[in-house]
């Protein structure tokens, strides 16, 4: 059989323990984004009176809750 010493099993453990918190962090990251441009999507500003508004038809003019006004869907960016 072989040797295994201490200092080896611990940094083998700290490695793997670091790739699961790394692979977690980059899945939760990576599915965060996805989630905020999916919402993104469906978000409108009123043209005319500055509203925020969330529109989930596929309406490519929603009108405006607020004061009626028809709005291009215009992708919004990020600040
Ligand atoms: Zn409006």
């Amino acid at each position: 059989m072989f040797e295994i010493s201490l200092p080896y099993i611990i940094v083998a453990y700290l490695a793997v323990i670091l790739a699961v918190l790394f692979g977690v962090w980059v899945t939760g990251d990576w599915s965060r984004k996805r989630r905020e441009k999916q919402d993104r999507k469906f978000r409108l500003v009123c043209n005319i009176c500055g509203m925020p508004y969330e529109d989930r038809t596929r309406d490519p003019i929603p009108p405006c809750p607020n004061c009626d006004a028809l709005n291009e869907r215009i992708g919004l960016r990020d600040l």
